[in-house]
Order: structure tokens, then sequence, then C-alpha cells
């Protein structure tokens, strides 16, 4: 039986993960400050034998180090996530991104424990060369622009968890995930599914920013752990990235009509231009799509559940939790 740490395992993407592996049998320990995760995503398992929860801070190193000890490995999800909180909290951002990471990368080394590290599609940055591939160059904006500090410190993360593997063979795996949704996902940081479904659902106008031509990929959140899980069991993922997601694309204008449709609503759409929604001189992406062939090839990765019934299973969930948007 294998044991395993979530850090961040209160979140959307974590308690899904938590889920899972408890689903496999595995024994499973988070710990989350609950600065962004809920509590309300891991009630029904706090009873569960196998499952053991901290609610704490990955800073607390003492209490890190022992969790690792502990286990045989780590997901490490644990992280400030969301374009709002990073446009209004950046020292908050870097210092949770960074620090965050490097204490667990320094205690699964001295401990020897696989560590997966959860990246974002983020570090494309502003490349206009979509599908983007994990061999891509990296294209961020200025410094003086906020939002691509995100982007940054995952960057960051990313070059240590990968000096940790070639300097110390510590057997890192790291995942790019791009936009990931499903049940669970708050649209208090800025995450459009979220916000576009409880703002049909109250039958408000849906805020879409600028032209609303952006284009994304939707990736199911099921399938994006079962990949993570995949990925972290697999014997010759030490050293690499992958990207996951789902390659489909729509732009966020659709995206928004398919949800008026999807929830019967009568909302209409409201253009708001980036300066109003964000800040003056906010710059977005333009076209984020995965090319996930890597991980295709190396697990047969395909994914399942497309926008529709995504879209479907978060209008169920906030019918029945009016609160968690
Ligand atoms: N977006 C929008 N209206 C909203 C929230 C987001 O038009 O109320 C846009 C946002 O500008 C971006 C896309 O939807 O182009 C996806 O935003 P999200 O924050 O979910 O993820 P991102 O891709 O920016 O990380």
């Amino acid at each position: 039986m294998t044991r395993s740490l979530i850090t961040g395992g209160a979140g959307f993407i974590g308690s899904h993960l938590a889920d899972r592996l408890i689903e496999l049998g595995h024994e499973v320990y988070i710990i989350d400050d609950l600065s962004t995760g809920s509590i309300q995503n891991v009630l029904h398992l706090k009873a569960h034998p196998k499952f053991h929860y901290e609610l704490d801070t990955i800073m607390n190193e003492k209490l890190l180090a022992e969790l690792v000890d502990t286990c045989d490995n780590v997901y490490h999800l644990a992280a400030t996530v969301g374009v709002q909180l990073v446009v209004d909290s950046p020292v908050n951002t870097i210092e949770n991104i960074t620090k965050g990471t490097e204490l667990v990368l320094k205690w699964a080394s001295k401990k020897s424990k696989k560590v997966l590290i959860t990246s974002t599609s983020e570090v494309y940055g502003k490349s206009i060369t979509t599908p983007f591939t994990e061999t891509d160059d990296l294209t961020l904006g200025p410094t003086s622009k906020g939002r691509w500090s995100y982007a940054c410190s995952k960057m960051l993360d990313e070059f240590l968890a990968l000096a940790y593997w070639r300097e110390r063979k510590l057997p890192v795996v790291i995942v790019r995930l791009f936009n990931t949704v499903g049940p669970r996902q708050t649209g208090r940081y800025g995450m459009v599914i979220p916000r576009f479904v409880s703002q049909a659902l109250a039958g408000e106008p849906l805020t879409v920013y600028e032209d609303g031509k952006m284009v994304r990929s939707f990736g199911y959140v099921g399938d994006v752990v079962g990949a993570i899980i995949d990925l972290m069991q697999h014997p010759n993922t030490a050293g690499e990235i992958y990207n996951i997601g789902n390659p489909s694309k729509i732009t966020i204008e659709d995206l928004a009509l398919l949800v008026i449709r999807l929830t019967e609503s009568n909302s209409t759409l409201h253009y708001i231009p980036y300066r109003d929604a964000y800040m003056e001189g906010f710059e977005d992406i333009r076209s984020r799509v995965p090319n996930i062939k890597k991980i295709n090839a190396l697990t047969g990765y395909q994914p399942k559940v497309e926008l529709d019934e995504i879209i479907r299973q978060v209008i169920a969930y906030t019918r029945d939790n009016p609160n968690s948007a």
C-alpha cells in the first residue's frame, strides 16, 4: 500500500486527487492551510480510516518534514491560484509558490521521496505558437506587469525541481496543468467557468472580458488527477515535464453562450475591458491549447470528459452548493 502526501489537499484539484487515491486503496495525508481550499471539499473523507489531514501551512517546516517522512511520495499542489489573487496579492503569490516548493523539495530530498510538482500552462506565457509543447521557449511579459509573477514563480519551481533531479538524483516529475475545471472549483479567484455558471443561474449578465475572443482548452479534473497519478507511479518520469489538459478549444465568448444554453438562463453577455476587470495594462493570454503527445505516448492518456458534460456537472454542483461560488 502506498502512502501519499498531498500538499494543498483541500483545494479543488487536491481534493479530487485525494478521492481518487483513496478509491485506489492508498493511505492519504493532506496538508492545507485553507487559504484558497475549503474543508468542505474533503468533509466526506474525514471519517475514512485511510484519510489524514493537517490544517496547517507547508511553511510549518517541522510538520512538513514529519509528513514527508511518513509518506512514500509527495504530490505538491499547495500554491496561490487564480489570476485575481495574483493581481491582488503579488507578495503572497511569489513567496507562497517559491518558498513552499523550496521546502517541499528540501525535505523530499532529505528523505528520498518521489515528488510531483504541479506547474502551470501559464509558463508558456504569451507565445503565439499553439498548441504548446513541453520543449517550447517560454515567453513572459515584463516584470512591471504583475500577472507574469505567477508564471515566473512557477518557472523557478520547475528549475529548482530539475536541479534537485540533476544534482541530487531526487526523482521529480513536473506537470503543467492547463485550465482544469469541474465541481468544487470556486470562482472567487477569477476562474471563468464557476463564475459564468453562478452568473447564469442567478440570471445576471455573464462578464466576458475584452472582446471574448480569447481561446482556452478546458480539462476535466477527474481526467487530470488520473493523469497525475499515472505519472507519479510510472518508473520513467523522473526529471520529465508533461502537459496535462484537453486540446479541444473554445473562445470565452462561445463558452459564455454554451453556459447560458446549458443553464437555460435568460442572462446576456456583458463585455468588460481588462482595466475594469483586473487593472490598467493587464495582459491576457490570447490562446492556450496543450499538445498532449508526450503524456499520451507514455501512458496512453486521452481526456474522456468533454466540456458540455463538465459544465453540466458544475451546474449541478453549484445548485447543490450555492455558497461555493
Ligand atoms: N474571463 C472572462 N470573464 C470572467 C473570468 C475570466 O472573460 O469572468 C476570461 C479571462 O480573461 C481568460 C479566460 O476567461 O481569458 C480564462 O480565465 P481563467 O481565470 O479561468 O483562467 P486563465 O486562463 O486566465 O488562467
